[in-house]
């Protein structure tokens, strides 16, 4: 038995998707441990192209079972949406591969409102939120203010519970911010419309993790987001609300006591970012479209145009050294190929002194990148598939990347397929 850990390295969509979709093939369990509907892990395969949210990236693979921890915000109106939409494309999605955590909390209908809600009052301070409910849902959480889903199996209690609840968040909802107030009746709908809908795939998951790791399964644990949007380690507080980072991953998943063997890191060849917060090596006009245009950078989840900019190394050690990567997977190395020199930020100036070591959030703003200027190697590199092939200037690129960041880069991706990889 042996398990692994996928886990962004920068601010998230590093291509994640793409990684455990190729890597499920050697696992047995995909755990998602973190996060809601606010991801967006493209993956393109057999059946088509995906944007999955909080589907598992291993969904795709027969006889691979699909897990829900219990550290997602799990919103059972959107869980239910992805399901039909992923199976209208004939993948099969049962309780047999798909097995949600009885302690995964639910996103009640009030979150994703509130969400919107905070972030019109926070007018031009806003986070950026993707208003999926995250924030909410997790602040609710740790006020022991949700329902775990293992209650949808306790009806008596549970309405008591959100009898409660409800009575409780009217007072923010109106007083707050002058919204009308839920009711009970909307409660009662949402538990048979879409709750009971995914009462068959509830279940035990911690037991049969237990019972599966002892029958020597393989497991493997998928991240959302990256190291930069962790709640405790990243950019507060333009983070997540949860913990991305892999030290996450047993907690999350329902063995806590779990050491992760491999965690693979993934990195973008080059820099991007949603929503808002200090994004030091940030372009803009032309060369800022050109890039995105270049790396289709367009959210997966709400279509924004993501911010872009070179490679950040300062940014790129923190995120290997708080996710412990063992390897690297650098992935879109392919986008680069129309640069004739390639800039990488080595450092940068922060009141006036030159460093790489990544600032302290609330200096991180008046960073300043340093850049190196790197040869671009003027050809496609789609096609390519061994390490040998690859042109001489992008074998000195993922090599100057490599000795920068401490960790060695085991994955080079050239394509948004399942097989356009290198291995090294
Ligand atoms: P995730 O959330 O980390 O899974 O990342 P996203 O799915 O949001 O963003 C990654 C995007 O890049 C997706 O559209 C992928 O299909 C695409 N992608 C991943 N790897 C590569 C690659 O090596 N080259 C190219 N051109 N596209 C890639």
């Amino acid at each position: 038995m042996s398990n692994c850990a996928i886990v962004g390295i920068n601010w998230g969509d590093e291509g994640k998707g793409r990684m455990v979709d190729l890597l499920t093939e050697k696992y047995d369990i995909v755990v998602r441990y973190q996060g809601g509907g606010n991801a967006g892990h493209t993956v393109i395969n057999e059946y088509g192209k995906f944007a999955l949210h909080l589907l598992p990236s291993g969904i795709f693979r027969n006889g691979v079972v699909n897990i829900l921890g219990n550290g997602v915000a799990l919103d059972p109106e959107n869980l239910l949406k992805e399901i039909k939409d992923v199976a209208a494309k004939g993948v099969p999605i049962t309780p047999d591969n798909l097995k949600i955590s009885d302690r995964a909390s639910l996103l009640l209908p009030w979150h994703r409102e509130l969400d919107a809600l905070e972030e019109a009052r926070l007018a031009d301070k806003k986070y950026g939120s993707t208003k999926q409910g995250i924030a909410p849902f997790y602040s609710d959480k740790y006020q022991k203010k949700t329902v775990l889903a293992g209650e949808l199996f306790y009806p008596d209690e549970l309405k008591a519970h959100l009898k409660d609840l409800l009575e409780w968040k009217n007072l923010i909802i109106t007083k707050v911010y002058g919204a009308p107030a839920h009711t009970m009746d909307e409660l009662e709908k949402w538990l048979c419309n879409y709750c009971e809908l995914i009462k068959p795939f509830i279940c035990d998951t911690g037991a049969y993790l237990k019972k599966a790791v002892k029958g020597g399964k393989s497991i493997l644990f998928e991240a959302q987001l990256g190291a930069l949007r962790d709640l405790d380690y990243g950019i507060y507080p333009y983070t997540t609300s949860s913990n991305a980072i892999a030290a996450y991953a047993p907690v999350g998943s329902g063995l806590p006591g779990a050491k992760i063997d491999e965690i693979i890191g993934v990195v973008k060849a080059y820099s991007t970012c949603v929503g808002e917060g200090p994004f030091t090596c940030e372009w803009f006009g032309q060369e800022a479209v050109r890039l995105r245009d270049a790396g289709f950078e367009y959210g997966a989840k709400t279509g924004r145009p993501r911010r872009v900019g070179p490679l950040d190394i300062v940014a790129t050690r923190y995120g290997v050294e708080t996710q412990g990567a063992t390897d690297i997977a650098l992935t879109k190395l392919d986008v680069l190929s129309y640069m004739e020199k390639i800039p990488v930020c080595t450092h940068y100036i922060v009141n006036g002194i030159q460093t790489d070591e990544f600032p302290f959030p609330a200096a991180l703003g008046d960073a300043k990148p340093v850049f190196e200027y790197l040869d671009g190697w003027g050809t496609d590199i789609s096609g390519i598939r061994t390490w040998e092939e690859l042109p001489e200037a992008a074998r000195a690129y993922v090599l100057f990347i490599e000795e920068r960041i401490g960790a060695h880069i085991k994955y080079v991706s050239v394509g948004p397929e399942r097989d356009s990889i290198i291995i090294r």
